[in-house]
């Protein structure tokens, strides 16, 4: 194991992404903030999109925890899986400017499972624990040759491998190699640190087989409502976009179409289409087309703006 530790350490000194700005911090919010944009979006729309501009807006807990809900998701616009600034945002309110320090109370806020609570401790405080996320998995996976391994499993192998005096390194380094080496189809098995060792290599695939996903596709009718350089939104009343501004839906008419455009969203695949509305009838937020980026709007609203532009 001491060999193994050894030829990962090496890789990631001269391979690893040393460079990601939550790297170089142990501020523990800014690393927990990383890792929840982290969840499902990727690394460099994070890091040159989104992580300095909110913390820009929202440099502590405290400013997050001060900040009203609506500033709060107007800022995680375009990002997706808005509950994930809902509950940064009661994290913040709960937390009084100090995360806690041990896994088990992480586990206890809004929005904060094993794996965030495992990656605050061990990449903001050295803690001596196993992190592991999808590319993490996958190496163990494979490393070990698991095969339908349950998580608790991949963990507990996780456990077994750490590097008790370089933590913090070690998982990283991980995670990096199944970033960029240890990758879901076709893994540079020649390139990697581990291949000496590793059980899987030679039918690497077979061990992180997923299921295909399945997509539900829908059609959506929006209008759009413009008066005096302001367009019609309404609070959304269903799951998808929670309390972020919308267009109204509408019956859809042939002759008010303006276009279409196709839009994915976690397992949805909707084909939107926009109407002209001369009237709306019902409560409507009126927001004004020049400050319309800095409301809480979702990514479909804004692609339908970029239609009408
Ligand atoms: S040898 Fe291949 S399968 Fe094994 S950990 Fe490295 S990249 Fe993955």
């Amino acid at each position: 194991m001491k060999t193994i530790h050894k030829t990962l350490l090496a890789w990631y000194d001269a391979k690893g992404r040393h460079q990601l700005p939550w790297r170089n911090t142990d501020n523990l919010y800014h690393i927990y903030l990383s890792e929840i944009m982290l969840q499902q979006t990727q690394v460099n729309r994070v890091r040159d999109e989104y992580y300095p501009q909110f913390l820009e807006k929202f440099p502590s807990l405290e400013t997050l925890a001060n900040a009203t809900l609506e500033d709060v998701l107007a800022s995680w616009s375009g990002l997706g899986y808005y509950r994930r600034a809902k509950n940064l945002h009661a994290t913040a309110q709960l937390v009084k400017n100090n995360l806690p320090h041990k896994e088990l109370e992480l586990l206890k806020l809004p929005g904060i499972g094993r794996y965030t609570a495992s990656a605050i401790c061990c990449f903001g405080l050295s803690q001596n624990i196993p992190v592991v996320d999808t590319n993490i998995s996958r190496v163990i996976k494979r490393f070990f040759a698991l095969v339908d391994a349950k998580d608790k499993e991949v963990w507990d192998k996780a456990t077994t491998i750490i590097n008790q005096k370089k933590p913090r390194d070690h998982n990283l380094a991980l995670m990096d190699l199944g970033s960029l080496i240890c990758l879901p189809k076709n893994p540079k098995c020649t390139e990697c640190p581990l291949q000496e060792n590793c059980l899987g290599k030679d039918e690497a695939e077979m061990y992180t087989k997923t299921k295909k996903k399945e997509y539900i596709t829908m059609e959506l009718f929006f209008g759009i409502y413009i008066k005096d350089n302001q367009i019609a939104l309404k609070y959304s009343d269903d799951n998808m976009y929670k309390d972020m501004l919308v267009l109204p839906s509408v019956e859809p008419i042939e002759e008010n179409f303006i276009g279409q455009f196709k839009h994915a969203y976690t397992k949805y695949r909707l084909d939107v289409k926009l109407y002209t509305l001369e009237e709306f009838e019902g409560d409507v937020i009126w927001i004004d087309l020049s400050n319309f980026d800095d409301a809480p709007i979702s990514s479909l609203t804004k692609k339908a703006k970029k239609l009408l532009n």
